[in-house]
């Protein structure tokens, strides 16, 4: 069912500034918004503050045009008040005036859903509604699974949009997409052909000005238990039966189960030097700015095979890439191949999709080189951004690419024990791919594949 009206809470907040009003701007120019936005927030707000700093956000971090944003403002309405104030739901529900089928978007900080939903509830807000929660979904097994239980009290699983705005990069997407199209790609893509898969998110900055919140996140729980582990599904899931979310989701989540707690001796912390001298971060924190972890996947498909996942600040480049490498084939020519074949994904900051083979180098003698077949899915004129993607599907009522509640508990019991425990961090310089004790520990055959990115 398409939603009538949107309400957000958190209005006044940064990522409403940076993402959400520009995203919602949008969806109305595209004629995909039509029904009542309303803003929330406390204190001394109002709607001619929230419309002039809808027009601010849009103005800098969207595509504003006069005539589009005169939509967008007469959609947008006010409602100010206390969280914990049944008064303010009250006025919330009269605001939604003739709404049936209305989404709250919960852009605020998770401590604050117990009170909300049951606020919701009480006020007739909940009623035919779907609700939209923000990341983080916990930042363990334990506090997932209590947020669950919060929101499912009140709302049915399938009314519940979890964003993982990785879940809307279309270059995300087209790895499913890439991989069950291409008949040439199915029977090669198991455990007989393929050697390892690797997965990088590099960031060539650091923690900036968000110490507070990343000292108790760290590169594990910020980007690898949701974005990469998502990436990793859409690497290695089974085809679905069908293309329907639950289909899709369920294949997802058989990922997952069949990944054993990560161990030890399977992961590597890192953390820059010059962490600890960030504003709000602890003195002697252990917070890792940098994990590489190496995987297995108990499947038939996958049995064996590893599967390598990388994340960290203060690397080299900016860059989101995955290596799929293919084994060796045993012949009379094995000596002169020079290098597996590859297929690499690369998913920002441009996008492509390569195929990496071995061709006869020049001159007279037998030696190999190797090439790639590039196929450069470039964005289209007008393409939506990620959160443009997935708040639009939330309103159509697609849960297709949203985290499911099985989804994120069985991510995070794959890494909780290990963030549990106090295993070392060690140190690395800006700009190196993280401590050395990686490439003694957790090393692809081969070698780690380091993104390079023409630097403008
Ligand atoms: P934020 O700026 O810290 O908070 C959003 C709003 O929540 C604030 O404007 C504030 O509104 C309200 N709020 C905070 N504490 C409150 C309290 N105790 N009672 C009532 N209202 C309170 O957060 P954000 O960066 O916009 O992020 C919103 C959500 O998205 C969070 O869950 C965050 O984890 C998630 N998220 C953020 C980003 C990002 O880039 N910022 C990225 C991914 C996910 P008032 O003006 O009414 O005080």
């Amino acid at each position: 069912v398409k939603s009538d009206a949107l309400v957000f809470y958190g209005a006044t907040g940064d990522l409403a500034y940076k993402k959400i009003f520009p995203a919602l701007h949008l969806m109305v120019k595209r004629g995909n918004l039509n029904s009542p936005i309303i803003g929330v927030a406390r204190g001394d707000y109002d709607l001619e503050k929230l419309r002039a700093r809808a027009k601010e956000s849009v103005q800098k971090y969207g595509q504003y045009d006069e005539e589009s944003f005169a939509k967008f403002y007469s959609l947008l309405g006010f409602v100010g008040g206390d969280y914990t104030d049944t008064q303010t739901f009250i006025r919330i529900r009269e605001a939604l005036g003739n709404a049936k089928n209305p989404t709250h978007y919960l852009a605020i900080p998770p401590v604050l859903f117990p009170k909300i939903v049951e606020q919701l509830e009480l006020s007739g807000c909940a009623k035919g509604a779907r609700v939209i929660v923000e990341k983080p979904f916990g930042t363990d097994f334990e506090s997932a699974s209590a947020l669950n239980k919060v929101l499912l009290s009140k709302f049915s699983e399938s009314a519940i949009y979890r964003i993982d705005h990785y879940l809307g990069k279309r270059p995300v997407n087209n790895i499913v997409f890439f991989r069950f199209v291409n008949s040439l790609l199915e029977p090669v893509w198991n455990k007989n052909h393929i050697e390892s898969m690797e997965i990088t998110m590099a960031e060539d900055f650091g923690i900036q000005s968000r110490g507070a919140f990343y000292d108790v996140t760290g590169a594990i729980r910020d980007v690898i238990q949701n974005h990469l582990f998502q990436i990793l599904c859409n690497l290695t899931m089974e085809p679905p039966k069908a293309l329907d979310s639950e289909s899709i989701r369920d294949e997802k989540v058989k990922v997952l189960k069949a990944i054993a707690p990560l161990k030890a001796q399977d992961v590597v912390k890192g953390q820059y030097k010059g962490y600890l001298g960030e504003k709000a971060v602890q003195p002697n924190s252990k917070t890792e700015t940098f994990a590489a972890m190496r995987l297995h996947i108990d499947s038939p498909r996958w049995e064996g095979v590893p599967f390598y996942i990388r994340a960290g600040k203060y690397l080299p480049v900016t860059c989101t890439e995955i290596l799929v490498k293919f084994k060796h084939l045993p012949s009379a020519y094995s000596s002169i191949a020079s290098q597996p074949n590859h297929i690499r994904f690369r998913i920002s900051p441009d996008v492509t999709v390569a195929f990496g083979m071995l061709i006869m180098a020049q001159g007279e003698d037998m030696s190999s080189v190797l090439s790639e077949i590039q196929g450069n899915p470039t964005p289209f004129p007008n393409e939506k951004d990620a959160y443009e993607r997935v708040l639009t599907d939330a309103m159509a009522g697609d849960p297709t690419h949203f985290a499911r509640q099985d989804y994120v508990e069985e991510a995070w019991k794959i890494v909780d024990d290990y963030l549990k425990s106090d295993y070392p961090v060690f140190e690395y310089e800006p700009g190196n791919w993280g401590p050395d004790q990686v490439n003694e520990l957790i090393v692809p055959t081969g070698g780690w594949n380091n993104p390079e990115v023409n630097k403008k």
